[in-house]
């Protein structure tokens, strides 16, 4: 950014796992953040302390998506960074295609995909002034890898890729960059808070890594920081997939 001044992100789905690590690790950047979720936004915000601020959101509700951003402009006038990190993915059964319900494939789309739409159109206004800002959008490896059992979420993350590419050329013109982080299977709070805590799929992941050990909030943290800082100045329409070396590309 070439702006003076505090520099404000909005992470969304921040309250607890991946995104939390991800505001943790932008408020050490220098970042203020807004840590906007469906719930525990405010609690989150108060166990990072001063530099954030708690929002509650359904990121699939456009009208409540205006009044987050009108909330993260009250703080500095400003936005500079949106993480698109808010997703249904550990409430998830497993099952093959042929038994997902419409309705449980609408809500995972409206989510994932939609979502991600809400925040990047009504977030633009404001970074298309500013003449800079980044977006960063958590897909998923599992698009990579065509994980099954899962139709409907690893669809919506595969939307959420080419939207990546989309965004990318569209705010090009307005010098805002778009990038997406893939992470590999990651031991969030939803994943951690599961019944057995899927043991094997742990095991099994560690395995098939280049690096065998278990994947953190904070190791996807890192790409995302790096893509909303100057040094990726001439990132955009990228993918970064931080899996410890499961897929190589
Ligand atoms: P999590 O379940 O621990 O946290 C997700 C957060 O998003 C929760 O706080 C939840 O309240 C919030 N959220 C859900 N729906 C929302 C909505 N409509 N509006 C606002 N907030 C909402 O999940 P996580 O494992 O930390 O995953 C975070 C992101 O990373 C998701 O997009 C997920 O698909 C993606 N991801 C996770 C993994 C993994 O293995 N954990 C792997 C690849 C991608």
């Amino acid at each position: 950014s070439t702006q003076q001044g505090p520099r404000l992100a909005v992470v969304t789905g921040a309250a607890q796992g991946i995104g939390k690590a991800i505001a943790s690790q932008l408020i050490e950047d220098g970042f203020d953040v807004l840590i906007a979720d469906l719930r525990g936004a405010a609690e989150a915000a108060r166990s990072l302390g001063s530099k954030a601020h708690g929002c509650d959101v359904d990121v699939s509700d456009p009208a409540q998506v205006q009044s987050m951003v009108d909330l993260a402009l009250s703080i500095h006038g400003r936005i500079d960074g949106l993480v698109n990190n808010a997703g249904i993915y550990t409430s998830l059964k497993k099952k093959p295609f042929e038994e997902i319900s419409p309705e449980e494939w609408r809500r995972v789309f409206e989510v994932n995909v939609e979502g991600v739409w809400h925040c990047c159109r009504l977030v633009s206004p404001a970074m298309r002034k500013a003449g800079t800002g980044a977006i960063v959008n958590i897909a998923s490896a599992s698009v990579a890898k065509g994980n099954p059992l899962l139709l409907q979420y690893v669809a919506s993350k595969g939307a959420v890729l080419a939207m990546t590419r989309v965004l990318a050329r569209e705010l090009g013109e307005s010098g805002i960059r778009v990038n997406t982080v893939s992470p590999g299977f990651t031991l969030s709070d939803g994943v951690m808070s599961e019944a057995g805590q899927r043991e094997a799929q742990r095991a099994g992941a560690r395995e098939a890594r280049a690096l065998h050990r278990d994947l953190q909030p904070g190791d996807v943290a890192g790409a995302v920081s790096y893509l909303l800082s100057p040094r990726a100045g001439m990132m955009t329409g990228q993918n970064i997939t931080v899996d410890g070396g499961m897929t190589m590309n």
